[in-house]
């Protein structure tokens, strides 16, 4: 893209996005939320004629945007899904700086995912005025970086014929990730004096049995048909505590482990693995206490190739840039695998930039324009 006025105004807007902090307050205490910017990205699209709620999630104060481009009827509609939240800003020394430099615009929030942001009010601004049939929505999302109650709520009261996230890709299509399960198994045991085994009950040697089990599950995992794209399903114990102090037998002990799943494994096939381990020290040790919990469970995205979002945003990039683009898996979770179970194709596709969690962040300028001419020529095939 040239330097045209297009360019410009997203440049301009990224600056301005990166600006507002927005600091997802579940991860960093104190941190802004999505509030301040929610409301500067409604008045920005409201500017632009697109009609605009916020729309409440589960935690007060912090809205998604919904914007419509409203079509003239009988088109596919299309939601352009970004969220607002970044992770914390420790050790960076001028985030919200927005300043750019070498093709670069920095600051926290650039590439993770501001700059995905100011793509989706952009080509759903130009929606606006390109008299399509199908509905354009633009997806402003809270909470992405943390539990994701932002596109939960979205997927509870809308609906598209496809999605786009415009998360960063590096301008490569993402149709597939893993999904993931939260557990946590804790035993009990019997708090006594150390000097007296015959009252107490050490809940964190029986843990010994469940981490044992934990290993065994992993490695015969780790065997398993793996997926074409995806590989192998994993496990790993992720925190544990237990105990009171050293001089006692501890009462309780519990691990919290992540299951990492392939499109296939079933919510109650995974809780049954884990059920199976509990059981299992059960079995052998009649004084064993154990009991599991599931904490979150997020669903796999396993989108077919020939879905018509796939297939339309390839043959976009493809006119934009002159060659075919690189259609993947990744490794890591998105909120497109929540909008594809609510029923909505969702894809990923976004700029090129480093350092998302990291002390110097930064989005490459001529990616994020090629990101956007692609999406604004899949909403005006997909949506014509
Ligand atoms: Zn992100």
């Amino acid at each position: 893209m040239a330097v045209t006025a297009e360019s410009q105004a997203l440049q301009a807007l990224i600056g301005e996005l990166v600006a507002i902090p927005s600091v997802n307050p579940e991860l960093v205490p104190g941190g802004e939320g999505e509030l301040t910017l929610a409301n500067h990205v409604a008045q920005w699209l409201r500017e632009r004629s697109l009609s605009v709620t916020l729309q409440e999630t589960a935690a007060p104060s912090r809205p998604n945007v919904i914007g419509v481009a409203k079509g003239r009827g009988g088109g596919r509609s299309l939601i352009l899904n970004a969220h607002m939240d970044t992770v914390g800003v420790s050790g960076m020394s001028d985030p919200y700086s927005g300043k750019v430099a070498g093709g670069r615009i920095f600051g926290r929030g650039s590439v993770d995912m501001k700059a995905g942001l100011a793509i989706a009010m952009l080509a759903a601004s130009q929606a606006a005025r390109a008299n399509l049939r199908g509905d354009v929505i633009v997806a402003a999302v809270a909470d992405e970086e943390y539990r994701s109650i932002g596109s939960e709520a979205l997927v509870k009261d809308w609906r598209a014929d496809g999605a786009i996230l415009t998360e960063a890709t590096g301008l490569d299509v993402i149709t597939a990730h893993k999904g993931f399960g939260w557990y946590e198994i804790a035993t009990e045991g019997i708090a006594a004096h150390g000097s007296r085994p015959d009252h107490g009950h050490d809940a964190i040697g029986d843990m010994g049995g469940v981490l044992l089990g934990l290993k065994q599950l992993a490695l015969e995992l780790d065997s398993r048909p793996k997926h074409p794209v995806l590989g192998a399903p994993s496990v790993h114990a992720s925190l544990i505590t237990g105990g009171q102090e050293l001089s006692s037998y501890p009462a309780h002990c519990s691990v919290q482990i992540e299951r990492r799943t392939i499109p296939g494994e079933t919510r109650q096939q995974v809780q049954d693995e884990f059920q199976t381990i509990v059981a299992s020290c059960s079995a052998a040790d009649r004084n064993f206490r154990g009991e599991l919990r599931t904490l979150l469970w997020r669903d796999c995205l396993d989108l077919a190739p020939d879905a018509p979002i796939v297939t339309s945003l390839v043959r976009s990039i493809t006119k934009v840039t002159g060659t075919k683009p690189n259609v993947l898996g990744a490794s890591g979770w998105t909120d497109a695998a929540l909008l594809a179970s609510a029923g909505v194709p969702a894809v990923i596709f976004g700029p090129t930039g480093d350092g998302a969690h990291g002390e110097e962040e930064w989005v490459d300028i001529g990616s994020v324009e090629t990101c956007y001419e692609a999406v604004l020529a899949t909403m005006r095939e997909f949506c014509a």
